[in-house]
């Protein structure tokens, strides 16, 4: 079987962020309690092995003991959940994505000149409640057009929209054109909120879904940004199926399947990836072809309340940065290691993003 692996895939900037903050903290802070306030990224096995190694994860801050540590995970919280950590003596760590912060900072700014805000997302999603929670009275959120009817619109000349990260850009794009027809002024945000990364890899499976027979996405069913790439496979006529691990695969999805595509959300770690890859060369033989489509090389620093605690405890912040765990050799080098044949395809499209 023809084995084509997506490039990009799986961990975006924000989720080595984050998942690094907490693992500089266990190692910052060995055998003191650490708190995460939900998932630190939505996958299932990311959390499983923060879990293993001592960290619990709360869903409300009153859950925490007073006077420990909270990290605030990737998707952003709201003023309200900070407003109650410090209330409760805690001390929060913050691993927000910065491009989820950039959305937040564009709501105050809208809000605070007046506008309405229509924000485009999931409103059970994580990220859209913190969002929403930076101007509660100004932020109405739109799932899809047929929220449309139920606006309550003061002044259409001062409206805006921004959106969730990691939505479909194909979605986003359906429910901005209903936004524009029913209110010809609405006002966008200064640059598109999905961000370079959703971007990337849903281009990506657009781009090479409809030539293969079936499409894995690795990813935890919560995962936004790993749903949509299931989805846009789809949309490119092409079956695909979610996993959160080779186990979760089913022998019979592969009947008749001359080629696969294999990709990842942005919160699903290459470790996981490389497993699928095994299961596939074990039962089905044949070659991988990595197709690089776009280069990434954003970075997102440590952030500032990490290193305050750092410097608090006598590291040097400066010393450290953010690890990225995986590179474009380490795949290569998994190949030649199993003798398994790997070659890269050029298809580069878009320079760093
Ligand atoms: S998917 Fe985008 S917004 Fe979300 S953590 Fe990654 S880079 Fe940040």
């Amino acid at each position: 079987m023809q084995i084509l692996l997506a490039n990009p895939r799986g961990f975006c900037a924000g989720v080595y962020m984050a998942v690094d903050v907490v693992d500089q903290l266990l190692q910052l802070l060995p055998g003191e309690p650490l708190y995460v306030f939900h998932e630190i990224v939505h996958n299932r096995h990311v959390v499983g092995r923060f879990v293993d190694r001592g960290v619990s994860f709360v869903e409300r801050v009153e859950d925490v003991p007073e006077g420990s540590i909270i990290v605030f995970s990737a998707h952003g919280v709201s003023p309200a959940v900070r407003h109650a950590a410090r209330e409760r003596g805690l001390r929060a760590v913050d691993a927000s994505c910065p491009l989820v912060l950039k959305v937040h900072a564009e709501a105050i700014r809208y809000a605070r000149k007046g506008f309405q805000i229509l924000l485009i997302g999931h409103r059970n999603h994580q990220e859209v409640i913190g969002t929403s929670g930076e101007a509660p009275d100004s932020i109405q959120v739109v799932e899809s057009p047929a929220d449309i009817p139920g606006l309550r619109i003061h002044d259409p000349d001062k409206l805006v929209y921004l959106t969730q990260t990691t939505l479909s850009l194909d979605d986003a794009e359906v429910c901005i054109a209903a936004l524009r027809r029913a209110f010809p002024s609405i006002q966008s945000p200064p640059a598109s909120d999905i961000c370079y990364a959703t971007t990337n890899r849903q281009q990506t499976v657009r781009a090479l879904a409809p030539r293969c027979d079936l499409v894995i996405v690795v990813g935890s069913a919560n995962s936004s940004n790993s749903v949509r790439l299931t989805e846009i496979a789809r949309s490119a006529g092409t079956p695909a199926r979610l996993v959160d691990d080779s186990g979760g695969m089913d022998p019979s999805w592969f009947d008749g399947v001359a080629r696969v595509l294999l990709t990842a959300g942005a919160s699903a770690p290459e470790d996981l990836v490389l497993g699928i890859l095994q299961r596939l060369i074990d039962d089905h033989g044949g070659a991988i072809e990595q197709h690089d489509v776009y280069r990434e090389d954003i970075e997102f620093g440590l952030p500032a309340s990490l290193k305050g605690l750092m410097r608090e405890r006598g590291v040097d912040p400066d010393s450290r940065r953010i690890r990225r765990l995986d590179s474009d050799d380490s795949i290569a080098a998994w190949a030649a290691e199993r003798s398994v044949q790997f070659s890269t395809v050029d298809l580069t499209v878009g320079g760093t993003r």
